[in-house]
This record gives structure tokens, sequence and C-alpha cells, in this order.
């Protein structure tokens, strides 16, 4: 046991923000700032600045992506086909470590979400769960068999497909790639250009929250049966809406049918879909524990 807790740095890397933190844990968080996203130098120089201002042991950094999160590719590090002007082909972890000299861990933000939430949150002690952002964006992560899930490269969970009846719903979706997968149809951006104004203006009575519950527990239905998940964490802005969760719970009972046959969901579905532990710290927690990875202790 150190004599002094260690000291890590978390870069939580959003399309609009980056929150910046020193600190160990949910309880030791030292200090913490926010950068606008602007250009890849401005931003990670601003970074590079705050970290130095502090010692840090290790940084860990949950970005948005698509990334390069495999160490032995040569664009490891790297954010890489991102429509978000700028920041393709980016070398952000490279860029990060050459100027501070520690220890980088690098991952999509929502595995760094997911690792964050099992090391101090609503997956403690479970090793197969989903962590599920209903934000600007919609993306998943999580561990599998105890470890993050990473494959070809990583999971986009964002943008799967769920079924949509145009006759009841004609929104042609948001997503520049897909139009109407899961965040085409559910995301932030998506509710208020459907319905004209930003979600957290429509009323908890708005037919908007029954069709974006509907898309969502399809999804959730999906992955159940897909990766048999011990619990489905949902985090993200669009989720702090928090009358979407009963309706998301009934509906993903509803279509499963009772085929899944586990306590877990046929009896404690409010824990099997819950909330982040950490609230909206899962992100930056998330990345001081890709940190504390990084650096070797755990
Ligand atoms: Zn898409």
């Amino acid at each position: 046991m150190p004599l002094t807790s260690p000291s890590y740095g978390g870069i939580e890397a959003g399309g609009t923000k980056f929150v910046c933190a020193v600190g160990a844990s949910p309880g030791d968080l030292r200090d913490e700032t926010r950068i606008d996203t602007t250009t890849p130098d401005e931003t990670l120089s601003r970074c590079i600045d705050f970290f130095l201002a502090r010692e840090v042991d290790a940084v860990g950094i949950a970005s948005f992506g698509p990334l390069d999160p495999d160490p032995p590719s040569p664009t490891f590090g790297y954010i890489t086909t991102t429509p978000k002007p700028g920041w393709a082909n980016v070398d952000f972890a490279g860029t990060i470590q050459r100027a501070l000299n520690v220890p980088v861990g690098f991952d999509t933000d929502v595995n760094g979400a997911a690792l964050g939430e099992y090391r101090w949150g609503a997956a403690q002690g479970l090793d197969t769960f989903l962590y599920l952002t209903v934000g600007t964006g919609v993306g998943g992560g999580g561990l599998v068999n105890g470890k993050l899930m990473h494959g070809l490269i990583h999971p986009e969970m964002g943008h799967i497909r769920v079924p949509q009846d145009r006759a009841v719903d004609p929104y042609q979706g948001a997503c520049p790639y897909h139009g109407n997968c899961l965040e085409g149809l559910t995301s932030g951006v998506a509710i208020e250009k459907r319905w004209g104004v930003p979600a957290s203006e429509l009323p908890p009575e708005h037919p908007a929250w029954r069709l974006e519950a509907d898309y969502l527990a399809h999804a959730l239905a999906n992955f159940a049966c897909t990766l048999s998940p011990q619990r489905i964490i949902l985090g993200g802005g669009v989720m702090d809406q928090s009358h979407l969760f009963p309706m998301i719970r009934e509906r993903v009972a509803n279509l499963l049918n009772g085929y899944i046959q586990n306590a877990a969901i046929l009896d404690r579905m409010d824990e099997f879909i819950a909330p982040p532990g950490l609230g909206n710290k899962s992100g930056v927690l998330g990345a001081i524990a890709l940190a504390e990875r990084a650096s070797g202790e755990r």
C-alpha cells in the first residue's frame, strides 16, 4: 500500500466538451475542469496544461469515436473516422503520452463509463454487463466475462436497426450514415428534430416518451438476447428523464415475453435495467479507472 494515494488523470472526451479530472476514486476527486471541444491542437494542449500543473501517475482517456483501442495497431490511440470536423485521424493518446510521459489508457467513452461502473458503481461484482448512453449520440460498451468489449474495433451499439412503423413515426432519422438506426431515432438530436423542442422541454405525458421507450426497449431486448448481460445500465442526458425507466422495463419484459428464464429479468427488472451508480460521473471516473488500469495498479 503506497503511503500517499495515487494521482490519476482522467479525460472524458466528448464532441462538445472535455472533462479533465485528477483523483483516484469517487471519494477522491481532487480537481476537475471543463474544456470546450474546439480544434484537436487547442483542446489537447489545454488538457496537457491542466495535467502538467498537477502531478499524475497515469492518464486514462474515455473518448468519443470511432477510435482505435487495439494496442498493437499502428494507429492505436487515434480517433479514426469521426465525422467531427478536424478530429479524424488524430493521435489522441500518443499526443498525451508524449507530453506527460506517463502510461496512458485509451478506450471509448462508453467502455470507460462501463469500467467506472464496474469499479465503483452499479456493475460491481458483475462480469458481463452493458453500459448504454442515450444523449446527443447513442452508444454502448461493457464487459463480457470480465473483459472490456473489443473485437474487430469496438461495439457500435447505437447503430443497430430497430423496427420503425412509419405510420406512427414518419421521422426519417438523424444518423448521417443510416438515417433511422437506433441513434438516428432515439438520440437527443433525433428527439429535438422530430418534435421541434429539446427533450428536456417535453412533459412526461408527451407521446415522445412512449415512442422513445419503445425503440430503446427493442434495442435492449436485442442486447439481452445477444450478449446475455447480467445488467444493462442506462446513462446519458436523455435518461435524466427518469420516467423513461419504468416504461422501458415494462416494454422489455413484454418483448422478451418470458423467454429468458432468469429471476433478474422475471422478478428484478428494476435492477436489470438500472441508472448508473455513479450518476453523471460515470464518464470521468471511468477515465480515471482506465488510468488506474494503465498504471498497472489493477
Ligand atoms: Zn447510425
